[in-house]
């Protein structure tokens, strides 16, 4: 199977993606682009369930949470989901390969 960010459905936005520090992936694209990054659905390195790669930060405000509106890059399930899957091998190298494709 072949990684899904070698796809075209991906590659489409690997122009938007920016490096911020190790391990952190951010999309920046026009606000009418924002429906379709978030539908963006591909599958977990680690245990291959379908998962949303493009989320959107989320900030404490107040008693609450609140979305930012910026994008960021994920490789696996959600950690409230599946703690386990961001940790380990298989989601460091896929960052450092997509790291590598934006660079
Ligand atoms: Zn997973």
């Amino acid at each position: 199977m072949v990684a899904w960010w070698f796809t075209s459905a991906f590659r489409l936005w690997v122009p938007y993606l920016r490096v911020r520090h190790k391990r952190g992936l951010e999309l920046r694209i026009p606000p009418t682009l924002d429906a379709k990054a978030a539908a963006l659905q591909v599958w977990c390195v680690r245990c291959g369930a379908p998962i949303y790669c493009f989320r959107r930060r989320q900030t404490r405000a107040g008693r609450g949470v609140e979305t930012t509106g910026a994008f960021y890059l994920a490789v696996t399930c959600p950690s409230d989901v599946n703690p386990g899957c961001g940790r380990g091998k298989a989601a460091s190298e896929a960052y450092d390969q997509i790291e590598k494709m934006v660079a």
